[in-house]
C-alpha cells in the first residue's frame, strides 16, 4: 500500500526554504492539498542564513524531513546541492539550473525538481484557459523564475518568444541555452521585435519590479486589445503591471497566484506521487 493511505505512518515533515520566507503561502497550499488525501503533514516555513543553506538542509533530512520547497534567493543553491547534473535532478530543473523542490528519499539522497514552470504554463493553459501554441510570447526579465519558465514555454510551441532583461547578457544566455529560436534583447532594442511581430499576444512579467512597485520600460504598444498580460507576482490587489497593461490595451491581466498553487502541485505530486486539486485551493486563497 502506498504510504499516503498508511495511516499509521508517522507525519511527514515538508518545509520552505528561503530568505524571507515569513510571506509564503506555502504551508496553508500544501495544508488544503494534504487534506484533500486525507494525510498528515507537517510543513513549515524555515528562514535560512545566506550562505547556510546546505547546512540547514543537513538539518533537516538528519531530522527526518522528507521534503522541500526552495524560494529566493537558494534555488541555484538547491541546484548544485542536488548535484548540478546527474541521475538526481529532473531534467527540467537540469535545464533550468535552479531547483525548487527537494524530496528526500528513504535513503537521504535528494532528488531535485523545478516545478515553476510546469506550474505556470498550468495556470495558464489551464486555469485561463489559453492555448500558448502559435502565440507571440514576450517575457520580462532574466532572473531565477525565468531561468525555469523558458523551456516549458517553448514545448508549448509559441510562434515567437522573446526574453528582455534589464542586463541584457543574462537574457542572451538564457536564450542560447535554450535555443529553438529563443530571441533575446535588451529594453532599448524591443521595438525592433515589436515591429517584426506587430504585437503580443501574451505578455508574462518575470521580473521582480512590481515587488517595488516598478514597471519594466517596455513600450504601452505592445499591448493589442486581445493580448493577456501576466504577472507572476501576486498580491491582494492587482500588481502595478497588471492595472498599467489594462490601461494600456491589453484585454486582460492576470497575477501568479495560480502558478504558486500549480508549482505546489507537481511538487506534491513528486513527494506523494499523487496529483491534488487545485482550483478549490486557489479559490481558497484568493478569499484569505
Ligand atoms: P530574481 O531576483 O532572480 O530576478 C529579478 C529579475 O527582475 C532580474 O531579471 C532583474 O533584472 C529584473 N528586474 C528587477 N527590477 C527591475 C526593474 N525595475 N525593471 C526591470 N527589470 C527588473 O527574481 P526571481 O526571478 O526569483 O523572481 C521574479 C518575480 O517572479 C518575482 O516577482 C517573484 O515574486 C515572482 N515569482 C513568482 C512565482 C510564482 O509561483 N508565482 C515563483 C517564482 C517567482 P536584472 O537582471 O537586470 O537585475
Amino acid at each position: 500500500m502506498s504510504d499516503l493511505f498508511n495511516f499509521k505512518a508517522r507525519t511527514k515533515q515538508y518545509g520552505v526554504m528561503g530568505n524571507p520566507v515569513s510571506h509564503s503561502k506555502s504551508p496553508q497550499i500544501h495544508q488544503l492539498f494534504a487534506q484533500q488525501f486525507g494525510v498528515a503533514m507537517e510543513y513549515n516555513r524555515i528562514q535560512v542564513d545566506i550562505g547556510g543553506f546546505e547546512q540547514a538542509v543537513s538539518h533537516f533530512i538528519a531530522h527526518g524531513g522528507s521534503g522541500l520547497n526552495v524560494t529566493v534567493p537558494f534555488k541555484v543553491s538547491a541546484w548544485r546541492l542536488c548535484g548540478g547534473t546527474g541521475n538526481h535532478l529532473s531534467e527540467r530543473a537540469q535545464h533550468a539550473e535552479a531547483v525548487n523542490t527537494i524530496r528526500v528519499d528513504d535513503d537521504g539522497a535528494v532528488f531535485g525538481d523545478n516545478t515553476d514552470g510546469v506550474g505556470m504554463v498550468r495556470d495558464i493553459e489551464n486555469n485561463i484557459g489559453l492555448k500558448i501554441a502559435s502565440m507571440r510570447v514576450l517575457v520580462l526579465g532574466a532572473g531565477g523564475a525565468v531561468r525555469g519558465i523558458l523551456a516549458p514555454l517553448v514545448h508549448c510551441h509559441p510562434m515567437a518568444l522573446v526574453v528582455v532583461n534589464r542586463s541584457v547578457h543574462k537574457a542572451l544566455m538564457l536564450a542560447e541555452k535554450v535555443g529553438h529560436g529563443v530571441v533575446a534583447c535588451s529594453y532599448e532594442r524591443l521595438a525592433e521585435q515589436l515591429a517584426k511581430l506587430s504585437t503580443f499576444d501574451l505578455i508574462i512579467n518575470g521580473s521582480s519590479a512590481s515587488l517595488s512597485g516598478e514597471l519594466p520600460d517596455i513600450p504601452a504598444h505592445c499591448f493589442g486589445a486581445n493580448s493577456v498580460a501576466y504577472d507572476m507576482m501576486y498580491s491582494q490587489q492587482p500588481t502595478v503591471f497588471m492595472r498599467w497593461a489594462l490601461e494600456n490595451g491589453a484585454g486582460r491581466a492576470f497575477d501568479g497566484l495560480g502558478m504558486l498553487v500549480e508549482q505546489a502541485a507537481e511538487s506534491f505530486y513528486l513527494w506523494y506521487g499523487t496529483r491534488p486539486q487545485t482550483k478549490s485551493v486557489l479559490g481558497a486563497l484568493r478569499k484569505l
